[in-house]
């Protein structure tokens, strides 16, 4: 492999062609080297210092953080420009998911591009540091973890005017807690009793209870107040059954009338929801089963 196919494969994606002429990657192109790289190889290492740039000139290569994979980069592709940002280790493990040709440019080998054309390698190096922040923004949005615990309102549209009525009678404790709400109860929520809500989820028919439920599992509700219909039947009757299951699981407080409702805005309000009151066995003895699980296999 020469530097005649690094050259093409560094023209072949991304806008790189588009901010320099092919004169100038081949310039760039000349101060590197090429590597095979065997399949499952570790090329890049996380915590090590970040010493150098890899462009795929062929083959598959996947960016992991623990077992998870971050991306999946293919010819054309290039990673490690951390090489020119202020923490310059490496973010991530790097591994070639089957045998690979790349161009690696070294501090040393830009050290020489600096050298030989001072103002063409200050230009390269200004737009991996572009590229290395967008990147670093993207993770950071895509990493974000909401740590907000929502008090969660929902009615069923009989019982929508009761919760209004009950909102609006209970707006100085509401207003205490971040609000989350199903879409139809969200919208009529700001629109008869004028509190906001910090998030709102699709309509419950339509996936906002399931969407509650999750919000449960990542530790984010601290409470549910849903008034249920006894007296009509319902599309997503599943959702609305998990939805409570949920809450017993992870001891919500989950009320379905005005008077648990009261209890419920009293109870968190006094503070005794932020410890545990009685063990919660089940879901103990559940993660340590599961962890079994993950150890015989
Ligand atoms: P809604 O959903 O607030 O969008 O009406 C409530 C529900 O039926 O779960």
């Amino acid at each position: 492999m020469d530097h005649n196919a690094l050259v093409n494969a560094l023209q072949s994606k991304g806008n790189l062609q588009h901010s320099f002429k092919t004169a100038e990657i081949e310039q760039m192109a000349a101060h590197m080297s090429i590597e095979t790289i065997e399949k499952e190889a570790i090329i890049m290492q996380k915590g090590e210092p970040a010493d150098s740039m890899i462009f795929i000139i062929d083959g598959l290569v996947q960016i992991l953080d623990s077992d998870r994979q971050l991306a999946l980069l293919s010819t054309g592709d290039f990673l490690g420009e951390s090489l020119f940002s202020e923490e310059a280790t490496r973010t991530a493990n790097v591994q070639a998911v089957e045998p690979a040709t790349v161009g690696r440019l070294t501090i040393h080998d830009f050290h020489h591009f600096l050298q030989d054309s001072q103002a063409l390698a200050i230009r390269f190096r200004q737009y991996f540091q572009a590229i290395g922040s967008a990147r670093a923004q993207q993770v950071a949005a895509e990493n974000y973890v909401d740590s907000k615990k929502y008090l969660a309102l929902i009615a069923h549209n009989n019982m929508k005017e009761g919760l209004m009525e009950f909102c609006d009678m209970h707006s100085d404790k509401l207003e205490k807690f971040p609000l989350i709400a199903t879409g139809t109860t969200g919208s009529m929520l700001y629109k008869k009793t004028g509190l906001c809500l910090s998030r709102k989820v699709a309509s419950g028919p339509l996936g906002g209870d399931q969407a509650v439920g999750t919000l449960i599992s990542t530790k984010n509700i601290c409470g549910v107040i849903f008034f249920r219909d006894p007296l009509s039947s319902h599309p997503h009757h599943a959702d609305i059954e998990a939805l409570g299951r949920l809450c017993d699981v992870y001891q919500i407080p989950f009320a379905t009338n005005p008077q648990s409702g009261e209890a419920i805005l009293d109870y968190l309000l006094s503070g005794k929801a932020e410890r545990e009151l009685i063990p919660n066995h089940v879901l103990k003895a559940y993660v340590q089963g599961q962890k079994k699980v993950v150890e015989a296999g």
